[in-house]
């Protein structure tokens, strides 16, 4: 079976293998080097320097480290705006909220770019009511419609107002482009069973040095500056995810050897073309403009004379999962992911089984 859904992804042999090393307790020095090698690597990922940025690993899936990235990066007297068009943005305002964090939402359209016009006028009319914000979050790849939601206007507008951007990039990280320059970002949540090819369980923070100073603690087993402060000191506060630690080193080894995110990219975005392409000749269209979509997700429109179901089963018979639409979109909407171990013979198979669906 192979998982078009926008993770847990297919695994490679030598990741799934990579399970199977020696049981580690997780106090002994063989696990601070593994976690230590994870960490390293995920710096490498984007050429990050250690001394202004660090990896902070947590034991839970993507929302962990979400939830963790927000809960501590928003000081207690700070106020975040968060940057909504789909389900992850409404997801870190619902955090926002559990945690009592001062914050307000841009709601966007669902199938458009955020207005950076519109974000500019809330930050300015904030802070001329004297309740300026000092922070953003904002969702990169954007994995309900597929848009890869563009970075640098809100960078730069927040960069010009001293206010920090949290991004969610827990379905961009490995395989778009990320600019760690940008002094306005403070921090990255992401995952490792995603654009990395590792396994579920396992997700972590690219937060700067600087942002950790000032964080608060909200949370507790999501405290993004204890569990970096300990990590830094080849230590952990509690039981991590040992073998989903193995799983994501040799995930982040394997994307060394291949040349890297961009490569990543390359490769992923020559599958989105082939399905997006085969699709089209099908007479299936694409949600949103290929130039405005990540790599890493596409989402389709349902053919009136498809039920959701019928696809989704006849494909799920010749061997391929793919993932529904969320919200509004349930019914009116399909999506494929190519992330994972995936290749064009393989797409090629998915459409020859699309073909049989829709005639
Ligand atoms: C997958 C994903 C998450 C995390 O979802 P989990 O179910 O916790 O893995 C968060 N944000 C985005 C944009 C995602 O695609």
């Amino acid at each position: 079976m192979l998982l078009l859904n926008p993770g847990p992804v297919t695994l490679t042999e030598r990741v799934r293998r990579a399970m199977l090393q020696p049981d580690l307790c997780h106090r002994e020095p063989e696990f601070f080097d593994l976690q230590d090698e994870a960490r390293t690597r995920l710096l490498a990922v984007y050429g990050l320097p250690a001394d202004t940025w660090q990896a902070v690993l947590i034991t839970g899936s993507g929302t962990a480290a979400v939830e963790s990235m927000v809960a501590s990066l928003v000081p207690e007297d700070g106020r975040l705006l968060v940057i909504e068009n789909g389900v992850y943005g409404e997801r870190i305002a619902q955090i926002a909220a559990h945690y009592r964090i001062d914050h307000e939402a841009v709601r966007c359209d669902w199938l458009q770019a955020p207005d950076p016009a519109a974000i500019v006028a809330r930050l300015d009319a904030a802070a001329a009511a004297g309740r300026p914000f000092t922070h953003a979050a904002l969702i990169h790849h954007e994995t309900t419609t597929g848009r890869l939601n563009p970075v640098a206007p809100l960078a730069a507008a927040c960069r010009e107002r001293g206010i920090h951007l949290l991004l969610d990039g827990v379905s961009s990280f490995g395989a778009e482009a990320i600019d760690f320059a940008e002094e306005a970002l403070a921090a990255v949540a992401a995952a490792g069973n995603k654009c990395l090819h590792g396994v579920p369980g396992l997700s972590f923070v690219m937060v700067r040095r600087g942002a950790l100073a000032r964080a608060a603690r909200r949370a507790f087993y999501l405290d993004l500056g204890r569990l970096a402060e300990l990590q830094d000191r080849r230590n952990t506060p509690f039981t991590p995810a040992v073998h989903a630690c193995y799983a994501l080193v040799e995930a982040l080894r394997e994307l060394d050897e291949a040349g890297g995110w961009r490569r990543r990219h390359e490769h992923y975005a020559a599958l989105a073309e082939r399905a997006r392409s085969g699709l089209a000749a099908l007479g299936i269209e694409s949600m949103l403009p290929a130039a405005e979509s990540s790599v890493v997700l596409r989402a389709y429109r349902l053919p009136a004379r498809l039920a959701y179901d019928a696809l989704h089963d006849g494909l799920k018979a010749a061997g391929f999962v793919i993932y529904a639409g969320q919200g509004g979109f349930s019914g009116r909407m399909f999506r494929i992911s190519t992330m994972g171990d995936l290749h064009a013979p393989d797409i090629d198979r998915l459409l020859q089984a699309a073909a049989g669906l829709v005639d």
